[in-house]
């Protein structure tokens, strides 16, 4: 449950830091604090009529609307069909069933050998770092991920620890979730310091969508810390159209550049927002210039709800084609698949 006030956030932390990073910390917490949390909140935020309001308002199937205020301020006002506001506004469509579309489409549960720990390719393994994101994504493929069974408290990650320090091969640990920046910084720290611990582990990758949906989670202090592990810190983030990166996400990517953090970015494709080729290479181009590689185009999940979404692997080689004659080699990522029980994203040729 994310805290309603900053006030009732891990007080102690507030304690340690000086006043300058104390007012960045509390702005970032204080901003996700006050994320909009009902369908009819966020289309009143832009301006729906109160019909429109009723008419676009459909049943959440159990995952809850959560949007930061910085992103929605991205969207265009009244715009039923902002690229943006389509990846957060439940739909009708998301009650229709299809057997090829179910709960856990990668079969994690089957890859996870204790609780919070989901290892799954050979010399990685990913921690679920966080039971919770700064955004309700409507096409998460782990909308049905049951986090509440998963243990993420410092005594429960350091179980979780102990059994990746007992494998040698383990050179880079992937934090998840949810998101590992929703974590408090006190949170965060401390499982990077028993992650430094481990002394086969060389890298820490990170994947969030905080620097996209909350800039001003980018911190001094969150640099500060990254910047000094002795471990190399990739942040992979998660960016879907060019309209998601404003002058406030630059910002917080070069901030992470100067710190020395490698920056990579993986989209979903995704039916209706941005499966076409003036979008795609609109975000190559965008996130290059704030210091970010496009690295991975995921084609969807087939996750229950998100039919609607969907785009075929053909119309994906196509874009991909499309996306290769306009931009150079560096800024057309890669289309991938992950598939259940494979060691390694499925890379998908283009020719
Ligand atoms: S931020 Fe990522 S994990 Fe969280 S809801 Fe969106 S897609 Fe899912």
């Amino acid at each position: 449950m994310i805290p309603e006030t900053v006030a009732q956030v891990e007080p102690r932390e507030q304690v340690i830091l000086s006043a300058e990073q104390n007012t960045e910390e509390q702005y970032w917490r204080l901003q996700l604090a006050q994320s909009l949390r009902s369908t009819q909140e966020l289309l009143r935020e832009l301006q729906f009529s109160e019909q429109q309001v009723q008419q676009l308002s459909a049943n959440d199937q159990g995952f809850s609307t959560l949007v930061p205020k910085a992103y929605v301020a991205r969207m265009q006002p009244s715009n039923p069909r902002d690229p943006l506001l389509l990846q957060v506004l439940p739909q009708t469509a998301e009650a229709v069933s299809s057997s090829d579309f179910v709960a856990d489409p990668l079969a994690e549960a089957e890859f996870n050998p204790t609780p919070g720990v989901v290892h799954k390719y050979h010399g990685r393994a990913l921690l679920i770092a966080a039971g919770h994101c700064a955004i309700n994504c409507r096409y998460c493929f782990r909308r049905h991920y049951p986090y509440h069974e998963q243990q993420r408290s410092r005594s429960q990650w350091q179980a979780s620890l102990a059994c990746l320090a007992v494998d040698a091969n383990i050179e880079e640990i992937i934090l998840s979730g949810g998101d590992p920046l929703a974590l408090t910084n006190n949170m965060l720290f401390a499982l990077i310091d028993e992650i430094e611990a481990l002394p086969n582990v060389q890298r820490l990758r990170i994947h969030t969508r905080l620097p996209v949906v909350l800039p001003a989670r980018i911190t001094t202090t969150l640099c500060q810390r990254l910047q000094t592990s002795r471990l190399q810190i990739v942040m992979v983030l998660h960016c879907n159209h060019p309209q998601e990166i404003d002058a406030q996400v630059v910002q917080a990517c070069l901030r992470m550049q100067q710190a020395g953090i490698s920056l990579l970015n993986q989209s979903v494709l995704l039916q209706g927002i941005n499966a076409d080729t003036d979008s795609l290479c609109a975000l190559s181009k965008k996130l290059f210039s704030a210091a970010v590689l496009p690295y991975y185009l995921h084609l969807p999940d087939q996750v229950a709800g998100t039919q609607h979404f969907f785009v075929s692997q053909q119309q994906g080689q196509a874009l991909l084609r499309s996306m290769q004659s306009q931009l150079p080699g560096y800024l057309v990522p890669r289309l991938v698949k992950e598939e259940p029980g494979q060691p390694h994203k499925t890379l998908i040729p283009v020719v």
